[in-house]
């Protein structure tokens, strides 16, 4: 499967902002961005004002960076929030979030959403007691996410849920940490999706 291969803090600094990509790492003072507050490369500590063609770019970037979506399957999520009733940026935030691997991510059961792909890949969740390995999966509302019987004993796995309690969950999911089972409790809104974006701009770049 194709997927960023860049430096996840490059992207980062890129954007000028923390896009919590790596996980715990994210937290501390070793983060990329706290360490170097300018963007990467030759020409990254020079100021220069944005065009809005830059700003619609650059939000549309940092969705990609965010989600871990490559441009044909970002643009196909935007084609899909497009049809759908409704505000087309929330929508594709809603497209987005509703990925298996940014769910699994969200409940806990990975440290962010590249580890969260590569368990999917790898066979270790099911959707309503059904295995599913793929990452772009789109959830519905009463869908429940768990993990196959032996999984629940991988290392990476145990670790994750050990810190789950640690973790805030949005209000559209919940998590049974017991049995370690996830529920989408129904679509995020948008003010449920805590995200960096302004997805008008990404809207207005697209509608061009
Ligand atoms: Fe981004 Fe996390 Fe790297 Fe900080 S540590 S720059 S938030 S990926």
């Amino acid at each position: 499967m194709a997927r960023y291969r860049e430096a996840l803090c490059r992207l980062c600094r890129r954007e000028g902002e923390k896009l919590y990509l790596k996980g715990d790492r994210c937290y501390t003072d070793k983060c990329g961005v706290e360490r170097r507050k300018y963007a990467p490369g030759q020409h990254g500590q020079r100021k220069k004002k944005p065009s809005d063609y830059a700003l619609q770019l650059r939000e549309k970037q940092k969705a990609k960076e965010i989600y871990g979506v490559l441009e044909s399957q970002f643009k196909g999520n935007f084609q899909i929030a497009e049809r759908r009733k409704g505000v087309a940026g929330s929508n594709l935030l809603q497209v987005l979030e509703c990925r298996l691997d940014n769910a699994v991510y969200r409940l806990g059961f990975a440290a962010n959403r590249r580890q969260a792909r590569q368990l999917i890949l790898h066979g270790h969740f099911t959707v309503n007691n059904k295995k599913v390995s793929i990452p772009s999966y789109q959830l519905r509302a009463g869908d429940i996410i768990g993990l196959k019987e032996a999984s629940k004993k991988l290392s990476v796995i145990e670790e994750n849920v050990s810190k789950i309690e640690h973790r805030g969950l949005p209000a559209w999911i919940e998590m049974d940490v017991t049995n370690l089972k996830g529920k989408i409790l129904h679509a995020p809104s948008r003010d449920e999706i805590e995200l960096p974006v302004q997805e008008q701009l990404i809207v207005e770049l697209y509608s061009k």
